[in-house]
């Protein structure tokens, strides 16, 4: 039902994520025993960082911008400059993978980096082929230099 080559995760539930565990343990994982009424979760911080990771791999634009905003504060991950049209990019992009993921697989990019680090994302076979060292996980500035370090290797031919 999850796919990471899916911006929006359609038709899951906390329940999916989260199921409820048959030996009262809580559902976040973080193996505490439930303990007197407790049905699901050990505490409510367990509860809300489970909602809130829940939401982040659904896809939920609103909450996944508000995380971004509290962690980065609207500077550009590529040329650290504040932006108030800062964007939330998927650092690894969603049709590589790169969806259903949590916080860690986003990062705040102005509109100018961001725009950079798409056209760098669609060339992906073109750095593969000349430069093994490139990988997804390189920030869109090394990523722009080894684009260009690749085109020069392709007109001067080696
Ligand atoms: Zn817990
Ligand atoms: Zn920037």
């Amino acid at each position: 039902m999850i796919s990471e080559f899916t911006r929006y995760q359609k038709g899951i539930s906390v329940e999916t994520l989260f199921p409820t565990s048959l030996e009262k343990k809580c559902a976040c994982g973080c193996g505490m025993q439930l303990i007197g009424r407790k049905k699901k979760w050990y505490s409510r911080d367990c509860q809300q960082k489970s909602l809130q990771m829940f939401y982040i791999i659904k896809g939920d634009t609103q909450v996944i911008r508000e995380l971004v905003f509290k962690r980065d504060q609207g500077f550009c991950y590529s040329c650290g400059v504040f932006d108030e049209n800062w964007q939330a990019d998927h650092i690894l992009p969603v049709y590589k993978g790169g969806g259903a993921k949590g916080l860690e697989n986003f990062q705040t990019l102005c509109p100018y980096c961001h725009k950079n680090k798409t056209k760098l994302d669609r060339i992906p076979y073109c750095l593969d082929i000349h430069t093994t060292s490139v990988n997804i996980f390189h920030s869109p500035l090394e990523r722009f230099r080894a684009f260009h370090k690749s085109t020069v290797k392709d007109v001067i031919g080696y």
